[in-house]
């Protein structure tokens, strides 16, 4: 692959690692969250001026760490990326690919500001450079994972008369009869006109997991999402026999790879696709294609995400017609405090609306950058 340093290449790149504060602690069965996220920001200049953002969050229990995405940014990735013809995505992610293994996340940031850069240089969203859009607003669901859970269910009331439907309880966290009693708390609540959704993370072992699914099975989630370790696929295809509720493969699915295995094994119903798992947006659509050939629906998943990734995400899933199970970018509005963008994606009627700016459609500026986050390194 040929690099082109003299005329529509990357002339500049800066890295950055930040901290920001979240609002409410997160109980998630692994890597419970409180108090702070870090996170990667990456800005590419074009050398005719022009700069686009990426991010790169993973999490240490699932996907990584925030260090090794900033050092595979400065360090691994510097020298490959400088000089590139933005021209072509396809051939870096191929390069990238070949020098350095893993590291999605930081692989994924530099395509996600790659696309920010050729957008605003030609007036197209993301998505429109992805093939265009299908859809303009994307149901949210937010998740219920305080483990204060009277705060949630304040939240929920709070949300469901500002058109929030859709919600996912992390589930196999507490003991199984507080999941039922919490799970039958919000049908008295809000009867059927919730769509709720259970996640367990992981959190069982498949010996007796299909008494625990059953009788959490009663309270009528739209799926069940991983509920046994990722490797557990034999386990997962016998709840699809079994159930009568959807399964929802989310840490056994983060590539191709992973989701060939699935279809074989019918595994899944449906999958989690988060652009940190598959590490790039033309490798989600590419996911995307075999799920759709074997009519298994996409969830529009996240890490601990902020506004640049959410950005990326809202994009893809605009225009990529199976993630038809909605998202869950709540971070930005209902968690982070802080973030670096200079307006928030907008969020209307419980859903997130797909900016219609070029590029990933959100502005940061060196205010804004220097406001909405705490930085640990630079360079
Ligand atoms: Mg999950």
């Amino acid at each position: 692959m040929t690099t082109d340093t003299t005329s529509d290449s990357i002339a500049a790149l800066r890295v950055f690692l930040i901290e920001s504060p979240i609002k409410m602690a997160r109980q998630q069965g692994v890597g419970h969250i409180k108090g702070t996220v870090k996170r990667v920001l990456l800005e590419l200049t074009s050398r005719d001026g022009l700069t686009g953002w990426g991010e790169a969050a993973p999490w240490e229990v699932f996907t990584g760490t925030p260090e090794a995405a900033f050092a595979a940014l400065d360090v691994y990735l510097r020298s490959l990326v400088i000089g590139w013809p933005l021209s072509n995505i396809r051939g870096l992610t191929l390069a990238m690919d070949r020098v350095l293994v893993g590291h999605a996340e930081a692989k994924l940031a530099v395509e996600m500001a790659m696309y920010d850069i050729l957008g605003k240089r030609a007036g197209l969203s993301v998505a429109e450079l992805l093939g265009g859009r299908v859809r303009d607003r994307i149901p949210l669901s937010f998740s219920i994972a305080d483990p204060d859970f009277d705060a949630d269910l304040d939240r929920m009331r709070d949300m469901v008369p500002k058109g929030n439907r859709i919600f996912k309880v992390k589930t196999g966290v507490k003991p199984h009869a507080d999941d039922l009693a919490h799970l039958k708390a919000i049908r008295d609540a809000f009867d059927m006109t919730v769509d709720l959704r259970l996640d367990y993370n992981q959190a069982l072992r498949p010996f007796g997991a299909l008494r625990v699914l059953r009788d959490a099975e009663a309270f009528a989630p739209t799926f069940i999402e991983q509920p046994v370790p990722r490797d557990a696929l034999a386990a997962m295809a016998e709840f699809r026999q079994k159930l009568d509720t959807p399964i929802l493969a989310d840490e056994s699915c983060f590539d191709l790879n992973d989701l060939q295995k699935i279809v074989e094994m019918g595994a899944a119903d449906a999958i989690s696709v988060k652009l940190m798992k598959v590490g790039g947006l033309q490798k989600a659509q590419g996911l995307m294609a075999l799920a759709d050939a074997a009519r298994i629906p996409g969830y529009g998943g996240t890490l601990w995400e902020g506004g640049i990734a959410l950005a990326a995400g809202t994009q893809f899933i605009a225009a990529t017609p199976g993630i038809s199970l909605g998202c869950e970018f709540y971070m930005p509005h209902h968690v982070l405090t802080e973030d670096v963008l200079e307006d928030r994606i907008e969020n209307c009627d419980g859903h997130v609306i797909v900016p219609k700016g070029p590029g990933l459609g959100i502005s940061i500026t060196e205010h804004s950058l220097s406001q909405g986050a705490l930085r640990l390194a630079q360079a």
